[in-house]
């Protein structure tokens, strides 16, 4: 009786996002009929692809990190996931580029990095071993309270993982900056503004987010970096895939107008003015441009006012006609001035004139993404949420100043090298993805307690619950999929 009542229960998903996907096949998995509206041709939100002329592109997320939240949808479902996604790992996470000539790779392998790093920082090199093993120890302490659970719910605190986390408390760097902490880990520099880079993986600012972010460095260095088989579009065609094969219904083009709320319970959406029946209703739309939009009758949590947006970017897709013997898949080209860097985006709106550059090369692994002797430049700065500037004019001026330092690094004009252009920037993601002011990953976490203040991922309204990356735990890929294993537990 009671596994026919779940089965005739409908739940609607409202975005094809990769939390959106996510969340389908856990409430298919649960026994609920689910139906996902999508407003887009196509599924993956932020994670998507385009091909211009003989080149091939994912537009969205580049890095790959713990593909076992991948794996553990197509385990849940019983599905063998060598018949879907197959992906590779990288032994180089980054390579760094400074413009005093400095080069080096970050490799992945213990034995390999501190060889690579004797060469260039021989004064820092047990410092970085330590912080990386300081890194795991914080994300092991702090994953199953902050990360796989809500922050929300009081069981969370009753829970005996929280003893483990309470008392690693005073070495978790709630209580500093990232910067700050890897000040005081690093002699050289040069490191500081590499472990600094951390801060950028969730859009927050280095020199304000918590020094607990030093977790980041492990999830790419420790447990890997990796990239599917195709590019990181498999990971939505595999999703995709899955939810599809275990009878979730898809509808695109299809823009959700209204979420449909009486008595304080959800009773369903509507779109294209027709009204559409639902018990459940899961929203992996941006938490602001939901409550703006979506449930416009509702009032709107104060905490989803006040939270800063994460950074936006601005990112160039060029085919070059020319391979790079010097590049591989991640390629970072520090700017000189970090600290002004932060203080333009986060402060004053603005973009540096020598901004960091980093460069995405598929091509590297993926030999479909380039014809020979060619490779597919994905080249991403961070900027500034949308607050109204002129993107057109800062767009151009980027370009050139991007193309001036790339120039100036690699010894060539990368400009003459261009054969394919096309570029994304805050506007074209907030009209693309609904994402609000083009932010990349919903909130700043620029404070020590923008983790509490963001949104739970279940509502006052019975019914209603949020998935994504503007809602807990964050953004990026994992912390996506791990808010539609968080939502999908709370529902009875
Ligand atoms: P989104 O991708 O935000 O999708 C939401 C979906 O909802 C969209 O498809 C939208 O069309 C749909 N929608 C909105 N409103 C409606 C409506 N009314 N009706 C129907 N559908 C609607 N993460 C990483 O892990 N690694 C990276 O390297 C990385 N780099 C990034 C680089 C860029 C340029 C960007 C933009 C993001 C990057 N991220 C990265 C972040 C990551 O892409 C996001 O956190 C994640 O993809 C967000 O997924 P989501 O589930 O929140 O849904």
């Amino acid at each position: 009786m009671d596994s026919f009542m779940k089965q005739s229960k409908k739940a609607i998903v409202i975005g094809a996002g990769i939390a959106g996907l996510a969340s389908a096949i856990r409430l298919k998995l649960k026994g609920f009929e689910v139906n996902v509206y999508e407003a887009q041709p196509q599924p993956g939100g932020k994670l998507n692809r385009i091909k211009i002329g003989g080149y091939s592109f994912d537009t969205g997320p580049s890095l790959f990190t713990m593909p076992h939240f991948i794996e553990e949808l197509f385990d849940l479902a019983g599905k063998d996931i060598s018949n879907y996604f197959s992906y590779i790992k990288s032994d180089i996470a980054c390579h760094y580029f400074f413009e005093d000539g400095t080069r080096f790779n970050f490799y992945t392998d213990a034995h390999r990095r501190k060889k690579e790093f004797n060469n260039v920082f021989s004064d820092d090199v047990e410092n970085i071993e330590r912080y990386l093993t300081k890194s795991a120890y914080i994300y092991e302490k702090t994953k199953k309270t902050f990360l796989e659970k809500s922050l929300h719910k009081i069981n969370t605190y009753l829970n005996k993982d929280i003893l483990s986390t309470i008392f690693a408390i005073p070495n978790l760097g709630l209580f500093t900056t990232l910067h700050r902490r890897n000040k005081k880990s690093f002699k050289n520099k040069k490191l500081v503004q590499v472990f600094d880079r951390y801060a950028t993986y969730n859009g927050s600012n280095p020199y304000k987010t918590p020094g607990i972010m030093s977790l980041i460095p492990h999830l790419e260095n420790g447990i890997g970096t990796f990239l599917p088989k195709n590019g990181m579009f498999d990971i939505v065609e595999a999703l995709y895939s899955l939810a599809k094969d275990i009878g979730v219904v898809f509808h695109f083009n299809q823009k959700v107008e209204r979420v449909i709320v009486e008595k304080n319970t959800i009773s369903g959406i509507v779109l294209s003015g027709v009204r559409i029946e639902a018990d459940l209703v899961f929203c992996n739309v941006d938490i602001k441009i939901a409550y703006q939009k979506l449930l416009k009758d509702v009032r709107i949590p104060k905490s989803v006012l006040i939270q800063e947006p994460s950074s936006s970017a601005l990112i160039f897709y060029w085919g070059i006609k020319k391979e790079f013997k010097e590049l591989g898949l991640h390629n970072i080209f520090f700017s000189n001035d970090y600290k002004k860097e932060f203080e333009l985006i986060f402060k004053k709106g603005e973009v540096i004139d020598d901004p960091t550059v980093y460069i995405n090369i598929t091509k590297k692994f993926v030999d479909n993404d380039a014809q020979e002797g060619c490779e597919n430049w994905f080249v991403m700065v961070n900027v500034p949420y949308n607050s109204g500037q002129d993107w057109e004019v800062i767009r151009k001026e980027v370009r050139k100043n991007i193309l001036i330092k790339l120039s100036r690094i690699l010894k060539v004009d990368v400009e003459r090298l261009i054969e394919e252009e096309e570029y994304l920037d805050p506007l074209r993601i907030e009209e693309k993805t609904s994402s609000y002011a083009g932010a990349l990953y919903g909130s700043s976490s620029n404070s020590q307690t923008a983790a509490f203040f963001r949104n739970p991922n279940f509502s006052k309204i019975k019914g209603l619950y949020f998935v994504g990356g503007s809602v807990h735990p964050g953004g990026g890929i994992p912390l996506c999929l791990l808010s539609a294993k968080i939502a999908t537990s709370i529902v009875k």
